[in-house]
């Protein structure tokens, strides 16, 4: 089946009530990772390409065109998106590159900026039949290399009014999830109310939820048993992300989980094999944690799988 539309893929999602796991990937061993986990649990997924991965793969056109190909062998349907473009001119350069669809991040500016920016990008991208995503309200913790301390939570009325201001395709909010989590206790309470709030000024739209990914503490203590030193940052429980894609929520970007997952596999097999040195032996079993962190994502949070 290979690549499909953007809105094709979001109106199955729609109709059907579950959520599309959106999922960065910067090497053919991410990409097979995701599109391994999407086809085994009969998925559809968004494959996602990051700043620091464009910047990792060097070649954006060259790793876009290597997805839309390696795409092609699945039987279910996928979509290529640019997350987080920091300027117009990133989103064009994304297009330019062969993504189907980028995310514009004006939620750092002010309103009326975020506004015109948007609207810049929409116009540019909706004459090449490109889909847009845009960022209303702050989330906190890490995005690339932006660090936002506090969450300004998406006002539901102001979200409608910037969808019909800026025509953009698909709008993520802020209801209480963090860009690779936060310090704390306990895993963060996610604004359920605030969420339904908001799909409830425009049903059937695709609504977003970033920084998605939970961190439970039992992986970071996985990685750390390994000799890894990673802080037991917080985020929203998968428990309550599920509860949001049954709220409203469509696409759900799920990231740090895979990335954790990936470095103790890497650790534990080292530490277990210290006399082996072909990168492909820890790398495989490395991708087949990625997957299984994925599949389990499709089956638990956001009810995608068996929907092809
Ligand atoms: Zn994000």
């Amino acid at each position: 089946m290979g690549l499909k539309n953007p809105k094709e893929i979001y109106d199955h999602a729609i109709k059907n009530d579950y959520a599309l796991g959106a999922f960065n990937t910067f090497s053919l061993e991410t990409a097979l990772a995701v599109m391994d986990a999407a086809e085994e649990m009969r998925s559809p997924a968004i494959i996602q390409v990051s700043m620091g991965a464009r910047k990792f793969v060097k070649n954006l056109d060259v790793y876009v065109e290597m997805l839309r190909r390696l795409a092609d062998k699945y039987e279910v349907p996928f979509f290529i998106q640019h997350d987080h473009c920091p300027t117009v001119e990133a989103c064009k350069e994304a297009i330019e590159a062969g993504c189907q669809s980028v995310m514009f991040d004006g939620s750092h500016l002010p309103y009326e900026d975020n506004v015109e920016q948007t609207k810049e990008i929409v116009e540019y991208a909706h004459k090449r039949n490109i889909w847009v995503e845009a960022e209303l309200g702050c989330l906190p913790g890490f995005e690339d290399f932006v660090f936002a301390e506090k969450a300004v939570y998406t006002n539901p009325q102001k979200a409608k009014e910037f969808i019909a201001l800026t025509g953009c395709d698909a709008l993520a909010v802020a209801v209480g999830t963090s860009h690779g989590g936060v310090r704390g206790d306990d895993y963060l309470p996610l604004d359920l109310e605030l969420m339904k709030k908001i799909a409830a000024e425009k049903p059937g739209y695709p609504f977003v939820l970033h920084g998605a990914a939970s961190l439970p503490p039992e992986l970071i203590t996985a990685c750390n048993e390994q000799g890894g030193k990673v802080e037991y940052l917080r985020n929203c429980s998968e428990e309550s992300i599920a509860a949001a894609v049954k709220a409203g929520a469509k696409k759900v970007n799920m990231d740090v989980d895979n990335f954790l997952v990936y470095t103790t596999e890497v650790r534990k097999f080292l530490n277990e094999k210290p006399s082996i040195y072909d990168p492909r032996k820890y790398l495989k079993p490395a991708e087949e944690a990625f997957q299984r962190e994925v599949m389990h994502k499709m089956l638990k949070v956001l009810g995608s799988s068996g929907q092809y």
